[in-house]
């Protein structure tokens, strides 16, 4: 059976040394929240992660949600008593606005503390974090009667949120979408038609279904501009603010998923629903790209999740499986797999890419904070870009390694690993979704490409691969290998440059990973002579960030090549 315990000083080590967390606590945004108790905060998450959440993830694989015939979503035994304990603890509103509920944190703590939730099961945090996704465009452009109305219970949880965009013909093209919203005389609109792979769309966990719709209203311009986004929630809310009458949106179907069984996709038929549309006509596409960078480093953050979990099961059962013999193994007896300098080095490669992956993705987080509440309008905006460039690195590259890794671990347990009761092959089942939904990993690219390299002239990228120089050679040589291709990206726009985006976004993200572990390389250095209490953590970290260094790291400039051989060479 899997377990999972709450890796608190390594998330400790990444807020304090990587995000610089004490950075974030200066700024008079959060001067008075408290961000000194922020380990107490997190050792009491990492509990209910451990104790509460994690027991419950075998479990949902084995029996998933299942669909009755009333159209319900019965979820796996264990959730409903989980979800209650999460949201009494206040722990779906970390970073919310205090004005609806939330603890107003910086994003970058409500992180770590998700990491370890997604880390104890991974189907069950979609959840709430589906529900952040729902607060966002509401927050941002909800009338304060639809704030007021929708914004406190799903902070809270009592009620969950969903994002229903994609229909058979409308994927990673958004803009073919064909849902019907038309409106009525008393303002309200009416929805129909089908969307598919909806998550968590329903289910037994909370009392209400906030759905956020994307729907095109009569006579819209074809494409992204023509899109509404529309409040459908599953029981409708008078003004007295309690749900009601039943809503004409239903579950109709659930998927068959290679992971995240206890997930429910739903498949989910509007026949005529009750809507409310947020903000002006036609503005859906925009007021999405609000949440878009949250919802994707989220979805980063389940690459790291799994990966955590993935390596704490495979280096637990390292030590315990016994196969052959090292020096200084007793006669008739073998030795502890972790032993072996092979099964040492997949270990030690697992927890080095989830380190990297840790500290690239609160750096981002944190980012994101000092662009959201900087008092300075230009740092502001610096932070806002630089979380911008690094958001699709953090959700594509982080995605990949998860699966590397959690592949990994599979690779450590041998044949049992390929035996469905050891737990690891769930790992690796449920990583594989991460790639591809919030936009797939090549979309990831290509926005990374097109959009996040043009911006401000090249200042973003020029700033960060001026920040990551002189601290390391072979990060210097990164640095050299994306300068020189991201100059010849940006020749040779269209086919050519997309045909090298993905190399480009895997480049940047080893080369990131190589800045994160430079600096924790450094760190641990100075620390290890002024802390010799906590040898064994610095000497852990030294020995990781070396490795990565040293033999993850120069995959990067190997990457030129790929970025800058064109389309042509696609045939
Ligand atoms: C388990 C699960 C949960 C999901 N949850 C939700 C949800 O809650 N709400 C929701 O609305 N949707 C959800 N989705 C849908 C998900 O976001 C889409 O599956 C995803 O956006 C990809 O769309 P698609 O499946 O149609 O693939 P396609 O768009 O058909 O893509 C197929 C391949 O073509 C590539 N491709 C497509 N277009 C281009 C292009 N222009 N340039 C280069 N390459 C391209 C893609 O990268 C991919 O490799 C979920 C999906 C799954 C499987």
């Amino acid at each position: 059976m899997s377990t999972y315990s709450a890796p608190l000083d390594d998330i400790a080590f990444a807020l304090r040394h990587i995000a610089s967390l004490d950075e974030l606590a200066q700024l008079p945004a959060w001067a008075d929240i408290g961000l000194d108790h922020t380990e107490d905060l997190l050792a009491e998450a990492g509990r209910l992660a451990a104790e509460v959440i994690a027991p419950t993830n075998q479990i949902g694989d084995q029996t998933g949600s299942l669909l009755d015939d009333n159209g319900d979503v019965i979820t796996p035994e264990g959730f409903r008593q989980a979800y209650g304990q999460l949201i009494g603890g206040g722990w779906t509103g970390v970073s919310a606005d205090p004005e609806h509920g939330g603890a107003g944190f910086p994003l970058v703590v409500d992180v770590a503390i998700q990491e370890m939730v997604t880390s104890a099961n991974m189907a069950f945090s979609l959840c709430p974090m589906l529900s952040q996704s729902a607060v966002g465009p509401i927050g941002a452009h909800g009338s304060d009667e639809q704030k007021h109305r929708w914004l406190p219970r799903l902070i809270s949880g009592t009620w969950t949120g969903t994002m229903l965009l994609t229909e058979p013909q409308a994927g990673s093209d958004v803009g073919a979408l064909i849902c019907r919203a038309e409106p009525q005389a008393d303002g309200t609109y009416r929805l129909w038609g089908q969307k598919i792979f909806i998550t968590w769309g329903e289910h037994d966990m909370a009392e209400n279904i906030v759905h956020c719709v994307l729907a095109r209203t009569p006579g819209a311009p074809v494409g992204t501009r023509g899109i509404s986004l529309f409040i459908v929630p599953k029981f409708l809310v008078g003004d007295e603010g309690v749900a009601g009458e039943r809503n004409a949106i239903r579950c109709i179907g659930l998927e068959h998923k290679v992971g995240i069984h206890a997930s429910p996709t739903c498949v989910m038929e509007l026949d005529g629903a009750v809507g409310e549309l947020v903000g002006e006509e036609h503005q859906g596409m925009p007021q999405m790209f609000t949440m878009m960078n949250k919802a994707r480093l989220l979805v980063g953050l389940e690459g790291l999740a799994i990966a955590e979990r993935a390596y704490q099961q495979a280096a637990a059962f390292a030590a315990e499986r016994r196969q052959g013999r090292r020096l200084g193994t007793e006669p008739g007896n073998q030795a502890p797999i972790v032993q072996h300098p092979d099964v040492r080095r997949m270990l030690l490669d697992m927890r080095a890419r989830t380190e990297a992956m840790r500290g690239l993705l609160y750096l981002n987080a944190a980012a994101a904070d000092q662009g959201a509440r900087h008092p300075d309008p230009e740092q502001r905006q610096q932070s806002q870009q630089r979380a911008e460039l690094l958001t699709p690195v953090s959700k594509a590259w982080c995605t990949d390694q998860g699966v590397e890794v959690a592949s990994l671990g599979i690779q450590v347990h041998g044949g049992m690993g390929f035996i469905e009761e050891t737990g690891a092959a769930q790992h690796w089942r449920d990583s594989r979704i991460a790639p591809i939904y919030e936009g797939t990993n090549g979309i990831q690219a290509i926005d990374l490409v097109a959009r996040k390299l043009p911006m401000a002239d090249g200042a973003p990228l020029a700033a960060l691969l001026e920040e990551m120089t002189g601290l390391d050679k072979s990060l210097d040589q990164a640095v050299g290998a994306i300068a020189e291709a991201a100059r010849w990206l940006g020749e040779h726009p269209g086919d050519d440059a997309l045909a090298g985006a993905t190399p480009f976004l895997q480049m940047l993200g080893l080369t990131a990973g190589g800045w994160v572990m430079a600096r924790a390389w450094a760190t641990a250095e100075r620390i290890q002579a002024v802390e010799p209490d906590q040898a064994d953590f610095w000497r852990a970290k030294q020995i990781s960030s070396r490795f990565y260094l040293d033999q993850i790291l120069p995959t990067a400039p190997a990457l030129l090549p790929a970025v800058t051989s064109g389309a042509a060479a696609l045939g």
